[in-house]
């Protein structure tokens, strides 16, 4: 067996299901039928061809994705994508971001290097508490396209409905809450999501593309850069990263394995209410930072009464093995981020820590 494993709320790198670590483990030194690892096969050899058209075919249908998208394993994680989706689908015009944290501002300040960036909507006002309602948003319909980003990491906010934008192409960065439910990828002209959050190892960008976006992208774009050239290679233009995209494979057969995104929806709500019930019965001992209609079942976060308090109760958390509380640095407080692979045995353990804290120093 492993060593002890402790409870990880990391916001990501984060966890990865146990079956998939222990099949990585058991298979590393030699692919069965290979008799080299995965880390030493060539991206060109047939071996890998099967790694990567199956994980290709898993998403696939983990996501009924529609006809006519393209899927791509790219680098640069998701802020690359910032970049990327301006660069290739916003040059000469302008684009609608709706602003809902830290993330979706990351995602505005990439754009504005390649294209006009307007914000159709921004809950900054309101400390990023929830996402925007759809009579908030101010939508160009001359606008390039629309982005969103459907789970703020750090405020812990998610959209549980989509925006409504008309005729204009809908973009999401996904990265911390795809594979975490259904996802209606027929709405959207590009989603695409950091590997390391919900899905797999850091070094591998997931990108789902429309195929007549292509016809928007400029020639004369630095190849890695160019989503046409990445869909004509098939991501194997140049070496791709090869483990994290087996890894993700293997996260792929696993959800399909516990019957699919539905499934896995129904696990995270039932987990996330546990710890918002928890937040909603302590007396405002723990204040839940999301507004009820947005709150994230990924990044749970919550606040105490003080900085100190804060601190002590990542402390003792820490000494009892539940690990990686802490809030991002930008905004304080604690977060709990229970991606799919995290187990509800741990999400109790949290729930009863909170409950013995708040008797003894509340
Ligand atoms: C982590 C994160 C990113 C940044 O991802 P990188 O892969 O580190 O570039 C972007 N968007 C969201 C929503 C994230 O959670």
């Amino acid at each position: 067996m492993t060593t002890q494993r402790v409870h990880n709320f990391s916001a990501g790198p984060a966890m990865l299901p146990l079956p998939v670590l222990e099949e990585a483990q058991r298979d590393l030194v030699s692919l069965p039928g290979v008799g080299m690892s995965v880390l030493e096969i060539s991206h060109r050899s047939k071996a890998f061809a099967a790694i990567i058209e199956s994980a290709q075919a898993d998403l696939r249908k983990l996501l009924a994705i529609p006809d006519g998208y393209h899927l791509l394993f790219l680098q640069g994680g998701a802020t690359l994508q910032f970049a990327m989706v301006a660069m290739n689908l916003g040059r000469d015009g302008r684009a609608d971001y709706i602003d809902t944290g830290s993330w979706a501002k990351a995602a505005m300040k990439e754009a504005q290097k390649f294209t006009k960036v307007q914000t159709a909507a921004s809950t900054q006002a309101d400390n990023y508490n929830r996402v925007p309602r759809q009579s908030e948003l101010k939508l160009d319909s001359g606008a390039t396209y629309v982005h969103y980003t459907t789970n703020e990491t750090i405020g812990g906010v998610e959209w549980h409905e989509y925006p409504e934008v008309g005729a204009v192409p809908l973009i999401c960065d996904s990265s911390s809450d795809f594979l975490s439910k259904p996802f209606d990828i027929g709405r959207h002209a590009v989603v695409y999501a950091g590997a390391q959050k919900n899905v797999g190892p850091a070094g591998v960008t997931v990108v789902i593309l429309r195929d007549d976006m292509l016809k928007r992208v400029p020639a004369g774009l630095p190849v890695l850069l160019d989503y046409k050239a990445m869909v004509e290679g098939k991501s194997l233009y140049n070496t791709p990263p090869v483990f994290p995209i087996y890894v993700v494979g293997l996260v792929a057969k696993w959800l399909l394995g516990l019957g699919g995104l539905a499934e896995m929806h129904a696990r995270n709500q039932a987990k996330a209410r546990l710890v918002y019930d928890a937040l909603d019965s302590s007396g405002g001992y723990y204040r839940g930072h999301a507004q009820p209609g947005s709150r994230s079942n990924m990044n749970v976060t919550w606040r105490m009464g003080s900085e100190a308090l804060e601190t002590l109760f990542v402390k003792e958390a820490t000494a009892a093995g539940l690990d990686g509380l802490k809030g991002h640095r930008s905004v304080g407080g604690l977060r709990a981020s229970i991606y799919n692979a995290f187990p509800e045995a741990g999400v109790k353990a949290l729930v009863d820590f909170m409950k013995e804290f708040q008797k003894k120093h509340g």
